[in-house]
């Protein structure tokens, strides 16, 4: 049972690099929040500091309401899985399970118990003898999160933990990891920079952008209503269309309802609309200019007259018009955003 509390917390680096702004954070009892932004927006300087492997410049960090600022890491009791968390490869997957415990001094029967435990829960009693040179990627990674398991921690950090293994297998232990999470109910914290494991992971997302949060909630309040172009763009496969309302032109439909000349329009990939019909709502003309197939959906990349960056629609394969040359689509009012300038 833990909480992490994180307050007015920054990191300035040697050198005047500032990787956090001032972040406040609170990470409930049991839930998996996972931390997500671009290359650089500080989220793998924020794990390091909660365990106590790096220092904090001004701000707080507590575990269940007790400042550990000043606490050692090893006296934090986290434990923390690396992208390159390696086991020793001297010893088997058994020993290096129970290299995790003995530190801690448990008791040689309380001690099979656990490793038996998170061998049992991860799937890898069939390879407890084995030594890591002979396991696959997949049997790595998960013996590695055995030895973090056996700790029974008060909380996780995870930090990109699947960036390594191939995509098959990546989807494969975000699963693994969701549901081992759901079962054992520790207070967790995940880095990623992939919006797409962010999203199927977390209890609480957590969008960061350069050194600050800019947005947190569910992951459904998140790509249902994004704060900022910045949230809206980065989540979502693609993302959101932005567009400046003073590119779109005044015959574009009912725009009442929306953003002053200085604000931004936005509308997803999914809903765009081949065709014009009487709903209320966007009504453009376009040019496409190239199609993506992605299996069962097509992603049509379409120019508009006097917009800068490219429109990106989502639609099923074998659309029913040709996928070159002019078009028209909308967008019903229900599925545009506004954002202010
Ligand atoms: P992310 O994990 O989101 O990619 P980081 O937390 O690694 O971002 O980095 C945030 C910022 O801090 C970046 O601008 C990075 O260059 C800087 N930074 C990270 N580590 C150091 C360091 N040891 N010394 C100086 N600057 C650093």
């Amino acid at each position: 049972m833990s909480k992490i509390t994180i307050s007015e917390l920054t990191k300035v680096y040697a050198g005047n690099e500032t990787a956090l702004h001032g972040v406040d954070l609170t990470v409930k009892d049991g839930e998996l929040l996972v931390l997500v932004g671009p290359s650089g927006c500080g989220k793998s300087t924020l794990l390091p500091m909660i365990a106590g492997l790096e220092s904090i410049t001004t701000g707080t960090i507590a575990i269940d309401d007790e400042v550990v600022n000043e606490v050692e890491s090893a006296q934090r009791d986290i434990s923390m899985v690396f992208q390159n968390y390696v086991l020793y490869p001297h010893m088997t997957v058994r020993g290096n399970l129970e290299y995790g415990l003995k530190n801690r001094e448990v008791l040689a029967e309380e001690g099979n118990r656990m490793v038996d435990d998170a061998a049992r829960i991860l799937e890898i009693e069939p390879y407890l003898d084995r030594k890591p040179s002979f396991l696959s990627g997949g049997q790595h990674q998960r013996g590695a999160m055995g030895r973090a398991l056996v700790r029974q921690p008060r909380a996780f950090l995870f930090d990109e933990p699947l960036s390594n293994l191939d995509a098959q297998l990546r989807g494969h232990m975000r699963l693994e990891i969701r549901n081992l999470q759901r079962r054992l109910k520790t207070t967790s914290v995940f880095v990623t920079h992939d919006q797409l494991e962010a999203m199927t992971l977390a209890d609480t997302l957590v969008v960061m952008k350069a050194g600050r949060i800019e947005q947190m909630g569910t992951p459904f309040e998140v790509h249902s209503n994004p704060a900022t172009t910045f949230v809206a763009k980065f989540i979502g496969s693609p993302g959101m269309n932005i567009v400046p309302r003073a590119e779109i032109g005044t015959e574009a439909g009912d725009l009442t309802t929306l953003p002053s000349e200085h604000g931004f329009l936005g509308f997803r990939p999914e809903p765009i609309k081949f065709g014009w019909t009487d709903i209320d709502g966007l009504k453009l003309n376009a040019e496409i200019e190239g199609v993506e197939v992605l299996g069962s959906e097509l992603l049509v990349h379409l120019n508009l007259a006097g917009v800068k960056d490219t429109i990106v629609a989502k639609v099923d394969t074998n659309p029913s018009f040709p996928i070159t040359g002019p078009i028209e689509f909308e967008v019903t009012l229900s599925d545009l955003y506004s954002f202010d300038g």
